[in-house]
């Protein structure tokens, strides 16, 4: 039976790809790829040969029945998407569900990811995150979904958004979150112009106006919990002494 590899790809700077998934890509039968002109550009970076289908979101069931096929004829496939991980704001999801479900090994090729790259240099604190990559495109859709986070206990909020959509976005957070709350603004992660910044919901129609830079490319939006986080209080230095007489015993 063949084998379904989920790979990832980087989100802007080409280096960021495994050597495992480097690997997988050179050897498997056929690539699975969101736009075959991306891929190409990609494998041709990394001198990586290999035959390439497309499976994007306005195919992706049809593209699943004949991977599906390919895997019943022992065939190994990868799948990847223009950026990232696929079926992660992403096509994908489907087809590993139908693979599996049809009981073929899926095997994950972990990497890049926006929101976890963003959050990963957000200097934001909090025990949990939420993602909910894009948010709906008409304001009063978008409230609505912002309303029904407004709550969660404790969480960073991660969005995905179009640089087109940003400042409306950014309005409508204001509103429902009100002015006090903070953003960090991931753009271009990877890439040449990366910004990363974090300011108040208030200030940020502003910081985001003052340079027409700042609405270009790309974008993760994270939201601070309601609260200022604190730092977890070191153990007590009596403890740490407790524990180094322990280690002392035991060793
Ligand atoms: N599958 C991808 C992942 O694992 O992150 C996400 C793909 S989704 C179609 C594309 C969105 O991801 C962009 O609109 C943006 O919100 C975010 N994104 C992708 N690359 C980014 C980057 N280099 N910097 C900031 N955001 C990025």
């Amino acid at each position: 039976k063949g084998t379904l590899y989920v790979v990832a790809t980087p989100i802007g700077n080409l280096c960021d790809i495994t050597l495992r998934a480097l690997q997988i890509l050179s050897t498997v039968d056929i690539i699975a790829a969101e736009h075959v002109q991306n891929a190409h550009k990609l494998l041709a970076r990394h001198a990586v040969q290999a035959r390439i289908m497309p499976l994007h979101q306005h195919n992706e069931a049809r593209a699943a029945e004949k991977i599906v096929e390919l895997l019943k004829d022992n065939k190994s496939i990868a799948l990847i998407t223009d950026a990232g991980t696929p079926g992660i704001s992403d096509p994908g999801a489907w087809l590993v569900h139908v693979a599996r479900e049809q009981g073929f090994q899926v095997v994950p090729i972990p990497g890049a990811n926006a929101a976890l790259c963003a959050l990963s240099a957000s200097g934001l604190i909090a025990p949990h995150f939420f993602f909910h990559g894009f948010l709906p495109v008409k304001s009063g859709e978008r409230r609505r979904k912002l309303t029904a986070l407004k709550n969660l206990y404790a969480c960073i909020l991660v969005f995905y958004e179009a640089p087109h959509r940003v400042l409306e976005s950014v309005a409508d957070m204001i509103a429902v979150f009100g002015p006090a709350r903070e953003i960090t603004f991931a753009r271009e992660l990877t890439k040449l112009f990366e910004t990363i910044h974090t300011c108040a919901l208030g200030d940020a129609l502003d910081w985001l106006q003052a340079d027409t830079n700042r609405l270009k490319g790309e974008f993760v939006l994270l939201l601070s919990p309601a609260s200022k986080p604190e730092r977890e209080t070191d153990i007590s230095l009596e403890a740490e002494q407790m524990l180094m007489i322990l280690q002392k015993e035991l060793s």
